[in-house]
């Protein structure tokens, strides 16, 4: 069963940041004209399947609540806690106890690691109570250090002085972890989380480390919120990946709609890890016109994408969202009826909806399809396309990739398009 929760450390004084915190919390505090920090790593968190959104507040708590509480953002519900008094980030946790699940992400709220949200928290340790996101630095002075040992924390060091000595490279606490439940018995009373909790668990052999080397930034100081409002525009963008579903994605066995039916095209899952992990945004783009021959429901189509979520979350991978398109021009089922609908395929509707929808950046995207209406449609969305020969996925995507990314160290960029014999021909 894959993770759903994602609870937020918004509480933090961010004293170091002086008034620019006095009436803000810091998670508060905008990173580009219309978007606070907050509203990143919730977003994040979102499109990596998490439902239940917890928002642990303290400091200014009540704008946390007014702004968050209740909010609904896309399939996902957002709760504010707020703690009575200040009680450290382990007394936070220790106050939402009565509402956490068995094991649930923990996020600081005032820094961003950009990684695949779903590697972290696939398949809980057996035994330990918590997996910790480590990033390496080429210096750790001002963070910290954390020594790894196969998969096991054996130690944390303190935060080096500044004085004289080099740069100390090394891994750093990412700020993300993925926590039992059960971890709740070893806070007591006001205590952090970083600086008391885990030093005494990794004392005893129940900490994981895995390193991600994802995009890292906090706001902790003046100079690194100013680098995160010069930085974060470019990096907010993403370049995306549109699937076709059936004969690129899963075996089309004609009108393929129950769950029980899905068999993955070979690559497939493995393709959809492949993206997540090089940043890209993946969405299903599919006409389901059997919704518009009474064949089946949405609410069929709906079920058939979330048992494709499911068995992609447990090896680590998501699709960012799913567009399908019911209509028909020969539909039995009226409401459906469409000469020629912007969404079904050839028509680009669905990619067009995806650009309104999400930060999508052009340079780099792609779609993926096994007909002409797929390629037609990209086509007239301005993006490149591959025609899917059926065989492997996983191949297919890795040449899409090399085809819009430089490799490492090219001396020149490769120019952003993908020839195809389909493309030649459009
Ligand atoms: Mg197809």
């Amino acid at each position: 069963m894959a993770v759903r929760q994602a609870v937020f450390l918004v509480g933090g004084k961010g004293t170091r940041l002086g008034t620019v915190t006095a009436a803000t919390p810091k998670p508060l505090l905008p990173i580009t004209p219309d978007m606070l920090l907050i509203d990143l790593l919730i977003e994040e968190a979102v499109r990596h399947g998490f439902t239940d959104i917890v928002l642990l507040a303290g400091h200014l708590g009540d704008s946390v609540e007014r702004l968050y509480h209740g909010r609904r953002i896309r399939e996902a519900t957002v709760r504010v806690i707020r703690e009575p008094e200040p009680a450290g980030t382990g007394g936070a946790l220790r106050h939402a106890a009565g509402i956490l699940d068995p094991w649930f992400l923990l996020a600081n709220g005032d820094s961003w690691f950009d990684i695949n949200l779903r590697a972290l928290t696939l398949a809980p340790p057996r035994a330990g109570l918590a997996r910790i996101a480590l990033r390496p630095m080429a210096d750790t002075a001002r963070y910290g250090s954390v020594e790894l040992h196969g998969r096991r924390i054996t130690a944390f060091t303190e935060k080096k002085a500044a004085a004289g000595s080099g740069p100390v490279p090394g891994l750093i606490n990412g700020g993300l972890y993925l926590l039992r439940r059960a971890i709740l018995d070893r806070i007591a009373g006001p205590c952090s989380i970083e600086q008391d909790v885990f030093p005494a668990l990794v004392r005893q052999g129940a900490v994981e480390g895995r390193v991600f080397d994802g995009y890292f930034l906090d706001i902790g100081l003046p100079e690194t919120l100013a680098q995160a409002r010069r930085e974060l525009p470019m990096r907010l963008a993403r370049p995306a990946a549109f699937l076709d579903r059936d004969g690129v994605l899963n075996i089309d066995h004609g009108y393929t709609h129950r769950p029980e039916q899905l068999r993955w095209m070979e690559g497939a899952r493995e393709a959809v890890l492949a993206l997540n992990e090089a940043g890209y945004l993946v969405f299903v783009v599919t006409n389901q016109a059997g919704v518009a021959h009474g064949f089946y429901h949405e609410a069929d189509v709906h079920a058939f994408h979330a048992r494709m979520q499911a068995e992609l979350a447990d090896m680590g991978a998501h699709i960012d969202a799913f567009y399908h398109c019911p209509f028909h021009p020969d539909a039995t089922i009226r409401r459906y009826r469409h000469p020629s609908h912007p969404d079904r395929k050839p028509n680009p509707g669905m990619l067009l909806k995806a650009q309104r929808e999400w930060r999508i950046r052009d340079r780099g995207s792609f779609l993926i399809g096994d007909r002409e209406s797929d390629i037609e449609a990209a086509n007239r969305a301005g993006i490149p396309a591959m025609l899917f020969d059926g065989t492997n996925l996983l191949a297919t995507v890795r040449q899409a990739l090399a085809a819009v990314r430089p490799a490492p160290g090219a001396p020149t960029p490769i120019p952003i398009s993908i020839e195809t014999p389909a493309m030649q021909a459009g």
